[in-house]
């Protein structure tokens, strides 16, 4: 088996003035949980979509599981990797149970076998049997994501990839969403990319942040060793959190 589940080496993207990515080498250990986080317009997005090959980088090369990812084909690779979008992406016009099917339908599975897959899907992501056959339009925000995850799990894939996976969520929805999805990386033993904008979340759920700047990874390692980041603009985002926290505390401990 592989040792790292996703290898990048030299990645280079560029959309004229907007976006100058790379070049990017980074290489994730199996079963690693990685949070990516940036300002707006950093590359999160473009960096991910290069991943799945749902953006072709200019340069340089990707090896998914071991395997050189340019030449795996589109099947190979979508069933390897599970993505959830940024805007959610479920298909209105279809059920819940048709949107988790896409990927296993597309894949040729039988119809037995992806009516017993959607079912244990929605147990996987803590959602009522009942829900299968209803719209998007018909659930809570936290629902449709976790119908999201459900989708991007569906084809059994060893990778995890996530943009701003809970970004319209009130925060307790958010909080138990971003638990389970660490409970779900732990128990399938997947390999996790998340983009997100809140680092109390990266902190908590992640075993390595990546920070990317004007499409440039600025640093990386585990949220200790970045908290003691000497990238002054890294440590003051780490410590973000915990100022926060303290000028909670100061705010309600006086105010009793
Ligand atoms: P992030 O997810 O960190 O906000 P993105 O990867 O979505 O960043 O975008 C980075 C920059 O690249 C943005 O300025 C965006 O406008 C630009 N960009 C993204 N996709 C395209 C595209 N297909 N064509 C031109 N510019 C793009
Ligand atoms: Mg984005």
């Amino acid at each position: 088996m592989a040792q790292f589940a996703i290898v990048l080496n030299e990645i280079t993207k560029s959309y004229g003035e907007h976006l100058d990515l790379g070049p990017v080498s980074l290489a994730l250990p199996v079963g690693q949980f990685t949070a990516l986080v940036g300002p707006s317009g950093s590359g999160k997005t473009t960096l991910l979509k290069i991943i799945n090959r749902l953006v072709p980088p200019d340069a340089g090369q990707i090896e998914i599981q071991g395997q050189n990812a340019t030449t795996t084909a589109d099947h190979l690779l979508r069933r390897q990797i599970g993505y959830v979008f940024q805007e959610i992406g479920l298909f209105p016009h279809m059920t819940v149970a048709e949107n988790i099917a896409i990927t296993p339908k597309l894949l040729g599975w039988p119809a037995d076998k992806i009516s017993a897959r959607v079912a244990n899907l929605l147990g996987l992501v803590d959602l009522p049997a009942e829900l299968a056959a209803r719209f998007p339009a018909q659930l809570s925000g936290g629902q449709r994501q976790r119908v999201g995850v459900a989708r991007a799990l569906a084809a059994q894939p060893q990778i995890l990839l996530m943009d701003e996976p809970f970004g319209a969520l009130d925060p307790a929805t958010r909080q138990a969403l971003g638990r389970d999805v660490r409970g779900l990386h732990d128990q399938l033993g997947l390999t996790t990319v998340m983009v997100t904008h809140d680092m109390t979340e990266a902190i908590l759920l992640a075993d390595q942040i990546i920070v990317l700047k004007d499409g440039k990874i600025l640093a990386k390692g585990t949220p200790s060793a970045l908290a003691g980041s000497s990238i002054v603009e890294v440590a003051a985002m780490m410590d973000g959190p915990r100022r926060q926290a303290e000028q909670l505390r100061v705010k309600l401990g006086a105010s009793s």
